[in-house]
């Protein structure tokens, strides 16, 4: 049987995301949560190489309350943000509910930024504190960052999450008040974005992404390499709890490793990024993957970015057991909001499936402004809950991302089937990596620069996956009236 849509608590209510998963969670895992420890299931599992931590249900609760009092020790408080570096563990989901319960804003970005991203991060965000792994606090310190550096997994950040305490906790927390800042290109102009999200855009998301979810018997067991500091791991870890599931989290993405994790622990679904599908569809892996035995396995999620139809249905020939399915989302709209949620949906080739609960969409021709009908290409504009409250300090962009309806422009070329499937054709397809970094240089009259120094100019200053794979020269950059770079043009180039 399938969930139905939770529905929407009021939006004038008090209510943080934290008090809204551990609501939905209590109303169907009472017993479960109330039972001895060693009986209850695993809310977060660390099969990383350096921590086999296992955080079961029963005291997960307290374990975010007593953090949450210790972060209010530190004199942490509504609206104060907070930076998050770090790799994922089991920690990390502990850390945002206590710090969203708290209500401060939630900061978190690749541990693989270079000291120059770090710096243009706490430019917008503003952080009082930092939670980082030890192994990036020298490059937090290189940006001058003056306030308190708290590293996870230490002693001092363990023992905040120990001991009983009385304590009242009564903090005031607006559903419209922002929850998180997650960092995006924009889709359109490529200068690193802080994208507002709400505790209201988390907490429909969360209720959209349960609807139509199979009830299961016994938890379902997610194993995640997607990282929690992008959109689709950070909503992925918040599902899981508000879903009573299990997470497994392995750090940074190692094949073998995600491999002996998912027979271990009897991974049941698998959120992966396209490049990862395409390792595993690799005849170079083809020795390692089917020496696995995959039978725990019923779910391959792809989101992010285009998986291509040659690797889709490789894919399917090498596991004709797992369903392969794809979502669509952007950072701006709180994740995915269009997702295959069963069976016969999963047979849809190439698609990214059907809308999520709350969500309007329509295929808008970018010349006229002019609704499409089905079968027809066109921008892809959407509208909910979801939808990001703006860009710290961009009050112009979001004036053009989002109209005066609520429309948000996606900026992505797309279109729906007759049965209300949708297809993504935009972007530029890869067929290793699913889609690459690729520059369009125009240059000033009479520069001898060559694609070679422009690659090494933006790898001294970028994070590894950043780094440009390919170079274009031309003699304009193509844009419409309001200034917003036609990417369907440098497409065609
Ligand atoms: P970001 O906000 O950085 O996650 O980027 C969002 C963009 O990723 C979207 O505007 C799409 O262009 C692209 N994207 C996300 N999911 C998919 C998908 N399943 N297929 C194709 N493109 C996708």
């Amino acid at each position: 049987s399938l969930r139905p849509p939770s529905p929407l608590p009021s939006p004038s209510s008090s209510l943080s995301v934290t008090t809204f998963i551990f609501s939905l969670l209590q109303s169907y895992t009472t017993t479960t949560t109330t039972t001895a420890t060693s009986s209850s299931p695993p809310s977060f599992i660390d099969s990383t190489p350096t921590s086999n931590l296992t955080i079961p249900y029963s005291t997960l609760p307290s374990l975010i309350t007593n953090l949450s009092l210790s972060l209010r020790h530190l004199s942490l408080s509504n609206h104060h943000s907070a930076l998050i570096i770090s790799s994922n563990s089991s920690y990390v989901p502990v850390l945002y509910l206590s710090l969203f319960s708290i209500g401060v804003v939630v900061s978190p970005i690749n541990p693989a930024s270079s000291s120059a991203e770090i710096s243009n991060v706490i430019r917008l965000c503003k952080p009082v504190v930092a939670f980082v792994t030890v192994d990036v606090v020298e490059k937090v310190k290189q940006t001058g960052f003056t306030n308190r550096i708290v590293v996870i997994e230490s002693d001092e950040f363990v023992s905040m999450m120990s001991g009983v305490s009385n304590e009242e906790m009564s903090v005031g927390v607006s559903q419209l008040d922002t929850a998180a800042i997650l960092y995006s290109s924009g889709g359109t102009t490529g200068k690193i974005k802080g994208v507002k999200l709400t505790h209201r855009n988390l907490i429909s998301t969360i209720a959209g992404a349960m609807a139509g979810h199979q009830t299961r018997s016994s938890p379902a067991v997610y194993l995640s390499t997607v990282p929690y500091f992008h959109v689709y791991g950070f909503c992925l870890c918040l599902r899981t709890v508000a879903l009573g599931d299990s997470l497994v989290s392995i750090g940074r993405f190692d094949m073998r490793l995600m491999l002996r994790s998912i027979v271990e622990f009897k991974v049941t679904h698998l959120p992966l990024a396209p490049p990862v599908v395409v390792a595993l569809v690799d005849e170079s892996n083809k020795d390692l993957v089917n020496g696995t035995n995959w039978r725990s396995v019923e779910t391959v999620l792809c989101g992010g970015a285009p998986l291509t139809l040659a690797v889709i249905n490789k894919f399917k020939r090498r596991f004709p057991n797992v369903s392969l399915v794809q979502a669509y989302g952007l950072t701006e709209t709180t994740g995915g909001v269009a997702r295959i949620a069963g069976p016969y949906e999963s047979k849809v080739v190439g698609t990214v499936g059907r809308l999520i609960s709350n969500c309007e969409a329509k295929i808008v021709d970018p010349n006229t402004g002019a609704a499409l009908p089905p079968m027809s290409r066109g921008e892809l504009w959407v509208r909910g809950p979801f939808v990001m409250k703006g860009y710290v300090d961009d009050k112009e962009v979001i004036d053009t991302m989002v109209d005066s309806d609520g429309w948000l422009r996606t900026g992505d070329l797309c279109y729906f089937d007759n049965e209300g499937f949708l297809f993504v054709v935009d972007r530029y397809p890869d067929e290793l990596a699913g889609q690459v970094p690729m520059g369009f240089v125009v240059t000033r009259k009479g520069s001898t620069i060559n694609e070679t120094q422009v690659k090494d100019y933006v790898a001294k200053q970028v994070a590894p996956y950043k780094k440009l794979r390919r170079v274009c020269f031309i003699d304009s950059i193509p844009k419409n009236a309001t200034g917003k770079i036609l990417r369907k043009e440098l497409i065609k180039m």
